[in-house]
């Protein structure tokens, strides 16, 4: 600064002599690690070109490798000495994507990682380029704001009365500690509470669990019906025991839409019974409640907005980058009450609170933009058309599998588990180990997840390059290898 007037003009070739070294000439110049503020920086521009032509190549290249790399390249970790130059960075980044799991594959069929929306990424450059702070208002005018409105839209959509509000989090194991540390807070004697959950509940409530530092035996497994819904009258049941010995319910947590089976907990029934014993309904509808945005799949989620608090995972079917979850809580308050500190190094927000009081996170980046832009780049149409596709999808493959050979698990979403039908528990695990191995040679990734006592294997039909003629090839692979 010291060499400059203030609102001097700087030509951007002065600024590059400035910036980066004294080569002016963009392909040989070496790149600034900051960027100049006098001049939009010719070396930026070409590399940001340049790593942008690389992923496209990545993504558009997808089909002709698989979804996962054949070998992993080991790119060098340690800095060199000198800073490295713009090819050299080109290439660094080269090594990492050919070691990556391919989502833009069409067999990526395994888990809850679609391909990512294309605007979704120019979001998240832009957020890396900002490098704002939701921490502090101060640190992020604009986007503190544009996060908590569309949580507030959310809470509208999914139906929540007036003060619902939420907080985005990295991940659906964040949201769901958030929750029950709220639910935990709302309530004086909860400290030796239980948590009521299903046998098929994800494992980041035990992760929660630790980290409140509940007993040993707060969190209690119901069994789960045919379908893979947590059976109320076990919930009944564990709540008036803990009635009769006095021992508090922290929380009932239903899930809307279980990993393995992507089944729905009853959560209009489930809602009634925690309003009879005034328990907090916690749901996690990380996988199931973007279809509550849903006109034509909105029925799934009946009885979610009775819900206290909800997590939701933009990121698992829309393919909104990575990480994208919400928490959202009916009365949203209780997170500013739950989690609020004062912050004494910031000036006061403009709004009612700092983004880095209404939850467990400190500094956070401004994830909203990529959800935020992503949802206006699908408009509803696209919403409703990812959604659907993607129950399509399932649909089509189940519909092909030998159920004569084959026991085709329950589920509502676009999620299919199957396994053999062999009695013997050792031979079905072998047979879905082989199977498994088998179908990732032939292009097709799948998962291959406990359930109960057995594997079984898992597709998730959320990606859109899955053709029908792609979906018809994998049950014919499958139904060879049980005949
Ligand atoms: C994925 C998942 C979570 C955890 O979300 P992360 O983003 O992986 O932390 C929680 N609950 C359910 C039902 C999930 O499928």
């Amino acid at each position: 600064m010291s060499t400059i007037p203030r609102g001097a003009r700087i030509s951007s070739v002065q600024s590059l002599l400035l910036h980066a070294g004294s080569d002016p000439n963009p392909s040989t110049a070496r790149l600034a690690p900051f960027a100049s503020p006098y001049a939009t920086d010719p070396v930026l521009q070409d590399f940001l070109h340049r790593t942008a032509d690389l992923l496209c190549a990545w993504i558009g290249s997808a089909e002709q490798h698989s979804p996962l790399p054949l070998m992993r390249p080991q790119p060098s970790i340690a800095p060199n000495a000198e800073p490295a130059d713009l090819d050299t960075l080109l290439h660094d980044l080269q090594v990492v994507m050919d070691g990556a799991f391919q989502p833009s594959h069409p067999g990526s069929l395994a888990h809850l990682d679609p391909p990512p929306l294309t605007a979704s990424i120019a979001a998240e450059l832009v957020c890396a380029g900002l490098n704002n702070n939701l921490l502090a208002d101060e640190l992020s005018p604009g986007l503190s704001s544009l996060e908590q409105e569309l949580c507030r839209w959310f809470c509208q959509r999914l139906g929540l009365p007036k003060g619902a509000g939420g907080v985005m989090a990295s991940g659906g194991t964040l949201s769901n500690l958030m929750a029950l540390v709220t639910a935990r807070a709302s309530g004086q004697g909860l400290g030796d509470g239980v948590v009521l959950c299903s046998r098929d509940s994800h494992v980041s409530l035990v992760k929660a669990a630790r980290v409140m530092g509940l007993a040993n035996d707060a969190l209690v497994f119901l069994p789960t019906d045919d379908d893979g819904q947590l059976c109320l009258a076990a919930v009944e049941q564990k709540l008036d025991q803990l009635r009769r010995l006095q021992r508090p319910c922290l929380a009932v947590v239903a899930t809307a839409g279980t990993t393995v089976l992507g089944a729905i907990d009853p959560l209009p029934q489930l809602a009634d019974l925690c309003r009879q014993h005034n328990v907090w309904l916690h749901v996690d509808a990380a996988i199931g409640g973007v279809f509550a945005l849903s006109a034509a799949h909105a029925s799934l989620m009946r009885g979610l907005d009775q819900a206290d608090s909800i997590t939701l995972n933009p990121q698992k079917l829309l393919g909104i980058t990575k990480a994208s979850s919400l928490l959202l809580l009916r009365d949203g308050h209780q997170l500013s009450t739950t989690f609020g500190t004062g912050l004494p190094y910031m000036q006061q927000p403009t709004s009612e609170h700092h983004g880095g009081e209404v939850g467990l996170q400190g500094t956070r980046p401004a994830e909203v933009l990529k959800l935020w832009l992503g949802l206006r780049q699908l408009g509803e149409v696209g919403i409703e058309t990812v959604l659907s596709n993607a129950l399509e999808r399932r649909k089509a493959f189940a519909g092909q599998l030998d159920a004569n050979r084959l026991t085709v698990l329950p589920g509502e979403l676009h999620i299919q588990a199957f396994r053999s039908k062999h009695s013997d528990s050792a031979r079905c695990n072998a047979w879905s180990d082989h199977l498994r191995q088998q179908l990732l040679t032939a292009g097709y990734m799948l998962s291959r997840p406990l359930h109960q006592d057995r594997f079984c294997l898992k597709g998730v039909f959320g990606n859109p390059h899955t053709t029908p003629e792609h979906l018809s090839e994998l049950a014919q692979l499958i139904n060879r290898s049980v005949r």
